[in-house]
């Protein structure tokens, strides 16, 4: 509810009394207050800033590790979209929430703080494969529920992404270490070189009830772009795989190649770096049917030969139809982690709207349903094209002029 429907005008002419007055009664309703709306990891700001307020440190730390058990890591490498999320942006700038969240975090590890020790054990035995985030915070909520739990990771170093893939400057593995180690005091024990080959056979080999994979992936994003005024394109050259990424590098064989725009087709030799049997997404103003004889004839060719898997998704349609306007990355971000098998499809979705919901968080629940239904309406209308087996297009590649 707005002020401009809470109060009304003064009236000069029937005056009776001074001042506007209220006319509607504000309604008071009880909503996760933004901040902690975005915060992936459902962290009580409110509570811990309070706690913080009245110099209540220890009991501030202890509201703080509630939800999750690396405040000191957080508080260094989280993107913070609590910040983003603060109401104080409007006024002047947000709380430093990350700060705060840091110097707790900071205070246990220098103050020997512990967590609970478990006094009633439940018997039951939790297998945790991967060290990384995932793995240790679940590790951390199954033990304090009373259950044995032990991870297993492949790698020599406990942290996974935390300590493979940000930099020991931001995140400095004495710290990293220190919190894993308040996790393994709990009695969560972590094997390591341990890599887990069949995942029921542990189960059952060491007796126990349940297992959470965390194993992760390790991934490469990397941009090759131009900065032209007009007709600019960005390759992005992302790599996903368990193993370690040691440097990035240009794609040379692709197995996936998604084309945001049809145009690029005349333009530029997009199948250059498919490999044989890759797959290939298409934003095309043209459907499953149509889309073939629309092609190039290079294009045509390049598909039939390496043996390509081609789909199609009319983004701007799709845009169009949501009310996206002409935002069409969330929608071929949707076709690609449907087609590219990175992650199974249902988790997939899913991911993509929970980081559409804390991303637009302060933009209403209205800009998140949007979202999430253009996710919706870009899988339905994901369509795979029967490719012939000979080539029936006329139409050219038109000559770039290089830089
Ligand atoms: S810094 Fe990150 S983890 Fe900490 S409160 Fe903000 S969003 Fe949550």
């Amino acid at each position: 509810m707005s002020a401009k429907q809470i109060v009304r005008k003064s009236d000069l002419f029937n005056l009776t009394g001074t001042g506007p007055k209220p006319a509607i009664l504000p309604v008071y309703k009880d909503y996760l207050p933004p901040c902690n709306q975005s915060c992936p990891t459902g962290n009580d700001i409110q509570g811990f800033l309070a706690l913080v307020r009245e110099r209540e440190f220890k009991k501030a730390w202890q509201k703080l590790v509630i939800n999750q058990p690396m405040p000191a890591i957080h508080g260094r490498v989280c993107y913070h979209p609590c910040e983003t999320g603060c109401n104080r942006v409007n006024s002047d700038s947000s709380v430093s929430i990350q700060q705060v969240e840091r110097m707790l975090g900071d205070l246990a590890l220098n103050q020997n703080w512990s967590y609970p020790q478990i006094t009633e054990e439940s018997g039951q035995k939790v297998l945790i494969i991967g060290a990384g985030p995932s793995g240790l915070a679940a590790a951390y909520h199954l033990r304090l529920a009373g259950h044995q739990v032990e991870i297993r990771d492949a790698n020599p170093i406990a942290g996974g992404m935390m300590n493979y893939g940000i930099p020991a400057y931001r995140l400095p593995r004495d710290i990293l270490q220190a919190e894993i180690k308040m996790i393994t005091d709990m009695g969560v024990k972590i094997t390591l070189n341990y890599k887990v080959e069949n995942v029921l056979k542990e189960k059952q080999d060491g007796g126990f009830d349940a297992v959470f994979l965390a194993d992760g992936k390790f991934v490469q994003g990397y941009y090759d772009y131009d900065s032209k005024k007009a007709g600019s394109r960005t390759v992005s050259h992302l790599r996903f795989g368990e193993h370690l990424i040691e440097a990035p590098w240009m794609i040379e064989r692709a197995s996936f190649v998604g084309i945001n725009q049809f145009n690029f087709l005349t333009k530029f030799d997009c199948l250059e770096h498919a490999e044989v049997g890759a797959t290939v997404l298409l934003n095309s103003p043209y459907n499953a049917d149509d889309a073939w004889s629309q092609l190039p004839y290079a294009v045509q060719q390049q598909i039939i030969t390496k043996k390509l898997s081609l789909y199609v998704l009319d983004a701007m349609k799709v845009a169009a139809e949501t009310n996206m306007g002409r935002r069409i990355n969330t929608i071929m971000q949707t076709g690609f982690f449907m087609l590219a098998n990175v992650f199974p499809q249902q988790e997939a979705i899913a991911q993509i709207k929970h980081s559409i919901e804390v991303t637009y968080a302060r933009k209403g629940q209205r800009v998140i349903e949007m979202n999430w239904n253009a996710v919706d309406h870009a899988v339905s209308a994901t369509q795979k094209v029967m490719v012939p087996t000979t080539v029936t297009s006329l139409i050219g590649i038109k000559e770039t002029i290089t830089d």
